[in-house]
C-alpha cells in the first residue's frame, strides 16, 4: 500500500530525482484528464521524449527558459518536467492572462520556446518565440506536440545534465494582489522538499483529526485539484507530491463545484486541494447531498485567508474529515505554515503552525525580532525560501534579508508557536494614528447573516489620513442597512474600527481566480483615481 510518506534519506534534491521515483510508480494511474488516465510510466516517457527534442531541436540548454501556458491538461506536467529535466527553467504563464501580460510574461523571462494549449497559442503568436501547441492546431511556423514527441520510445531515458540544488528550477509570477506580479525564481532543492513536507503535512492532518493514520495509509491517495497548476499550490501541493508519493491526481479544465462533487465519487478522490472558497462552494452546491464523498478524508486549502465560517461548516457538513489550512506563498514553494486538522481545537482562526523545514518569526518596523503575541511582519527561512525575484535586484534585496524572507504579512505568534495572520501590510488602514486591521473588521462583519462576502478598504480622510470603508455583498434575499451593519459592530469591535463608510451591493467582489480580493480593483471602483 501507499503509505504517502517515504523514507527521508531518499529525499530528492531535483526534479529529475523526483521523476526517477516517479517512475517506480510504474504502471499506477497518475493523472485523470476527463475520461484520459495517463499512468506513472507513459508520463515518464513523454517527459524523457520531450527533454530530449528540446535540447536536439530548439537548442534548449541548462540556464534557458521554457514558458508554459496552458489550462490544467495532463501536458502540463509533461512540459513542465521535460523543460527541468533538461536542466532548463520552467515559466509557467498564468492562463487566464491577456494577451499584453502573456507577452510580459514572456518577455520578461527571455523564454526561448513556449509550450501553449490552442486557446493560448493564437494570444502569443505576436511573441514570435518558437511555440509547441497542445490540443490545438500550430498555426504556420508552430509545431504540435505530437509532432515534436514523434514516437515515444519505451527504453527513452532522460537526456545527462549535471544539476545542482542551488540551480534555478521555476519561474512563478506572484498573483499580483499588491501590485504587478513579480517572477519568484525557484531552485531544485526548492521544489525538492515541497513533496515531502506536504505529504508529511497531509497525514498529520489525518492523525490530528482522529482518524485512523494507518487506515489512511492503506488507502491510494487521490488528489482532486481545484486550482491551477500554474500557481505553486497546483504546481507543488498536488503535482510534485503526487509524483511522489505515487497517488493519482485529478485535473480540471476550470473549477466546477458540481463537476468536482461528480469527479469525488467517480475517481474516489480521497483529498481536495484548492482555495476556501472551492471548499465553500463544494458544501453550498445543490447536488451537495446527493453524491457519495464517502471516500474523502481531506480537505486541503489556503492560499487566501478563509473565511471564519468554513471551518464550521466543514464540521457541520462533512463530519469526520481532516480540513488543513495551509499558509504559502509564491516565495516559499507553496505550504510553509499549517494548521491541521485536530490542531484547530480551539484556534480556528489559526494558520497553525511552521512545516518541519521552516523557521518564523515576527519582526518590528526596525527588523528586531517581537515577543510572542506582539505583531509585526511575518518571516520565513527555509530550504522552501526562493532565491530571490527574476530581473528585480532591488525588490529582492528588500525582500529577502539575511536569509529571511520578508513575507508582507502582519502577524503574531502564540507562546505555544501558533501564527495568526492579522493582515496584508498593505492593506492595513491607519485611521488617526490607530491601526486598524481590515481582516479583523471583514471577519466581524462576516459574523453579520446577512453579509456574504466583505471587503475594507482604506478611504483617505483630511484630517484622519484614512477612514474605514466596507464594501459588503449580502446574501441573495437578505435585508440589511449600513445602519443595521454598524450596530452590529458595536461592542464587538472598538469603536474607531467601525466602519465610517459602508457599500452595500448585491454583485460579487471583485475576486481573482485565486480567491482573493482585488482591493487595488475595488478602491479604483469604489474611490476612483
Ligand atoms: P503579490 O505578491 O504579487 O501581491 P500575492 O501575495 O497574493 O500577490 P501569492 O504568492 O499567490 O501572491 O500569495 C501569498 C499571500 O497569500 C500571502 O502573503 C498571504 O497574504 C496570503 N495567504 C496565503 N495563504 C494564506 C492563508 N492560509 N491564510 C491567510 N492568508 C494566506
Ligand atoms: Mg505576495
Amino acid at each position: 500500500g501507499d503509505t504517502g510518506i517515504r523514507t527521508w534519506k531518499h529525499a530528492p534534491t531535483d526534479l529529475r530525482a523526483l521523476l526517477g521515483i516517479s517512475r517506480f510508480h510504474g504502471d499506477k494511474i497518475f493523472l485523470v484528464y476527463e475520461d484520459e488516465h495517463l499512468t506513472f510510466e507513459e508520463h515518464f516517457r513523454r517527459v524523457a521524449t520531450l527533454a530530449g527534442r528540446l535540447i536536439e531541436d530548439y537548442g534548449v540548454t541548462k540556464g534557458d527558459r521554457v514558458a508554459i501556458a496552458m489550462r490544467n491538461y495532463p501536458e502540463w506536467s509533461i512540459a513542465f518536467s521535460a523543460v527541468l529535466a533538461c536542466g532548463a527553467v520552467a515559466v509557467p504563464l498564468n492562463a487566464w492572462w491577456t494577451e499584453p501580460e502573456l507577452a510580459y510574461g514572456v518577455s520578461d523571462s527571455g523564454a526561448k520556446v513556449l509550450i501553449a494549449d490552442g486557446e493560448r497559442a493564437v494570444r502569443l503568436l505576436g511573441t514570435g518565440v518558437p511555440l509547441i501547441v497542445v490540443r490545438g492546431e500550430a498555426p504556420a511556423g508552430a509545431r504540435t506536440l505530437g509532432d515534436v514527441l514523434g514516437e515515444v520510445r519505451p527504453d527513452v531515458t532522460l537526456p545527462e545534465v549535471d544539476l545542482s540544488p542551488e540551480d534555478p528550477a521555476t519561474i512563478f509570477y506572484t498573483s499580483g494582489t499588491t501590485g504587478h506580479p513579480k517572477g519568484a525564481l525557484g531552485s531544485h532543492r526548492n521544489l525538492g522538499q515541497s513533496p515531502m513536507t506536504v505529504a508529511y503535512g497531509l497525514m498529520r492532518a489525518v492523525t490530528m483529526a482522529g482518524l485512523d493514520p494507518a487506515q489512511a495509509a492503506a488507502v491510494r491517495r487521490v488528489t482532486l485539484l481545484a486550482v491551477p497548476l500554474f500557481h505553486v499550490t497546483g504546481c507543488f501541493s498536488a503535482l510534485t507530491t503526487t509524483m511522489f508519493t505515487g497517488g493519482g491526481l485529478v485535473l480540471m479544465y476550470k473549477w466546477d463545484a458540481g463537476k468536482a462533487l461528480r469527479l469525488i465519487e467517480r475517481e474516489r478522490v480521497t483529498t481536495m486541494i484548492g482555495v476556501p472558497t472551492n471548499a465553500w462552494q463544494l458544501m453550498s452546491h445543490p447536488d451537495f447531498g446527493s453524491h457519495d464523498l464517502s471516500s474523502l478524508t481531506t480537505l486541503g486549502y489556503g492560499g487566501a485567508p478563509a473565511p471564519p465560517k468554513l471551518l464550521e461548516r466543514i464540521t457541520a457538513n462533512l463530519p469526520g474529515r481532516a480540513p488543513s489550512n495551509g499558509y504559502g506563498m509564491t516565495e516559499t514553494t507553496a505550504l510553509a505554515i499549517g494548521n491541521a486538522g485536530g490542531d484547530y481545537h480551539g484556534r480556528p482562526d489559526s494558520i497553525g503552525r511552521p512545516t518541519a523545514v521552516v523557521d518564523v518569526r515576527v519582526v518590528g518596523p526596525m527588523g528586531a525580532e517581537l515577543p510572542p503575541g506582539e505583531v509585526g511582519e511575518l518571516c520565513v527561512r527555509g530550504p522552501n525560501v526562493i532565491l530571490g525575484y527574476w530581473n528585480k535586484p532591488e525588490a529582492t534585496a528588500e525582500t529577502f534579508v539575511n536569509g529571511w524572507l520578508h513575507t508582507g504579512d502582519l502577524a503574531r505568534i502564540d507562546e505555544e508557536g501558533f501564527v495568526y495572520i492579522v493582515d496584508r501590510a498593505k492593506d492595513m488602514v491607519i485611521r488617526g494614528g490607530e491601526n486598524v486591521y481590515c481582516a479583523e473588521v471583514e471577519a466581524a462583519l462576516f459574523e453579520h447573516p446577512a453579509v456574504d462576502d466583505v471587503a475594507v478598504i482604506g478611504v483617505p480622510h483630511d484630517e484622519l489620513g484614512e477612514e474605514v470603508g466596507a464594501v459588503v455583498r449580502l446574501t441573495p434575499s437578505a435585508t440589511a442597512t449600513e445602519e443595521e451593519l454598524r450596530t452590529f459592530l458595536t461592542g464587538r469591535i472598538a469603536a474607531f474600527k467601525i466602519p465610517e463608510h459602508v457599500w452595500l451591493r448585491d454583485t460579487d467582489l471583485p475576486r481573482n481566480p485565486g480567491g482573493k480580493i482585488l482591493k487595488t480593483h475595488l478602491r479604483r471602483e469604489i474611490l476612483g483615481g
